[in-house]
C-alpha cells in the first residue's frame, strides 16, 4: 500500500484527505492519504523519520511551509523561487525534495475558467491584492505563465516590495489607496489577502474602475462566494473561487505518490463543496 499524509498544526480543517481520498477510491489505488498533526518543534524528526516509516511523500501546511523548505535535501526551482514547500516526495535517488504547487495550482484553475485566452487580455497584467505566503506563490504563477505587468498592493508596503524583487521588470508595488488607478489598468484583480474569509471582515473595494473584460479571482474558499466575488458577478465581470486552486495544487502530488494523474471533475468538486456548506 502506498501511503501519504498532510501534515500541520492543527490539521482537522484540511480537505486533503477528502480531495485524495476521492481520487484514490475513484481510480482503485491501493493507497492511503493521512491527516497528521505535528508541532513545530516535533517537525524536524517527523521529516527525519518519513522514509523509515514508509511514506512515498505528502503535503504540507501551516504552519511547517517554510520549515520544510529549509529541511529538504532538494528543491524544484519554483519552490526555491517561492521560499516554501506544500508538497514532498522522493526522487529517483531517495533524496527528500520539496516542492510547491500552490503557483500552478492557481494557474492552473484560471486556465479552466477562464479559458487559455486569460493571458492575454489587455497585454497581460495582474494586481494582486496582498503580499503574504499565498501571494508569493500566485506572483511566481503568474510570472511563469508569462504575464507581462504584476501589481502588488498590500496593507503592510514593506512585504510588497519583497515580492517586487522576484522580477522587478515585471512586479511593481502600488500603494493601497492607488488601488482605484492599478485597477482601471489591470485585466485580473487577485485578493489573497485573508479578507472575506469567514471571521474576518470583507474586502471593502469598489469594483467600478475595473475595465468590462477584467476578471476577479479570490483565493478565499470559506466561503465559497466571498463579497468580493458576489461583487464581480453583479457587475458581470468572470468570478474564479478559492476552491479551484486547492484542488489543482493537489494533482501534482498524488501524481507522484500514487503514480496516476487525477482530474480536477465536477464530481469532486461537489463533494469538497458539500463539505464546505455550514451544517
Ligand atoms: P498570510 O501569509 O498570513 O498573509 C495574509 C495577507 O492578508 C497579508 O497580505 C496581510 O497583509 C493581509 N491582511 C490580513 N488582514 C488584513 C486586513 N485587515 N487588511 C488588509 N490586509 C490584510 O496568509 P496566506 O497564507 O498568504 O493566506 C491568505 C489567504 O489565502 C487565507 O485566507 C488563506 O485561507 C487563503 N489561501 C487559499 C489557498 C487556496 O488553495 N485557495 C491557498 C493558500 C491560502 P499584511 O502583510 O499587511 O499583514
Amino acid at each position: 500500500m502506498i501511503r501519504a499524509f498532510v501534515v500541520g498544526h492543527p490539521i482537522a480543517h484540511s480537505r486533503s484527505p477528502l480531495i485524495h481520498g476521492h481520487w484514490l477510491a475513484e481510480h482503485g489505488i491501493d493507497g492511503r492519504y493521512e491527516r497528521i498533526d505535528v508541532a513545530p518543534e516535533a517537525f524536524p524528526a517527523f521529516l527525519a523519520g518519513l522514509r523509515a516509516n514508509g511514506f512515498a511523500g505528502g503535503n504540507v501546511t501551516i504552519p511547517h511551509k517554510e520549515a520544510a523548505f529549509g529541511l529538504v535535501e532538494s528543491l524544484t526551482p519554483r519552490a526555491e523561487r517561492i521560499g516554501a514547500v506544500n508538497t514532498l516526495f522522493f526522487d529517483g535517488s531517495e533524496r527528500l525534495c520539496g516542492d510547491n504547487t500552490d503557483a500552478p495550482g492557481f494557474v492552473a484553475h484560471l486556465d479552466q475558467s477562464l479559458g487559455l485566452g486569460w493571458t492575454e487580455r489587455g497585454g497581460g497584467t495582474a494586481l494582486v491584492l496582498g503580499a503574504g505566503g499565498a501571494a508569493r506563490a500566485i506572483v511566481v504563477g503568474l510570472l511563469e505563465r508569462g504575464l507581462s505587468r504584476v501589481w502588488v498592493a498590500n496593507r503592510t508596503p514593506a512585504r510588497a516590495e519583497a515580492l517586487v524583487a522576484l522580477d522587478p521588470t515585471r512586479v511593481e508595488g502600488v500603494a493601497w489607496h492607488d488601488l482605484p488607478d492599478a485597477m482601471a489598468r489591470t485585466r485580473l484583480l487577485v485578493n489573497t489577502t485573508s479578507l472575506g474569509m469567514v471571521g474576518h471582515p470583507p474586502l471593502a473595494l469598489d469594483l467600478l474602475p475595473l475595465p468590462e473584460d477584467a476578471a476577479v479571482a479570490d483565493i478565499v474558499y470559506a466561503p465559497l462566494e466571498t463579497p468580493l466575488l458576489a461583487a464581480a458577478r453583479a457587475r458581470g465581470l468572470p468570478a474564479v473561487d478559492g476552491l479551484g486552486m486547492l484542488l489543482h495544487q493537489a494533482v501534482p502530488g498524488f501524481a507522484r505518490w500514487f503514480r496516476t494523474t487525477p482530474g480536477v471533475t465536477p464530481a469532486l468538486r461537489a463533494r469538497i463543496v458539500a463539505d464546505l456548506a455550514p451544517a
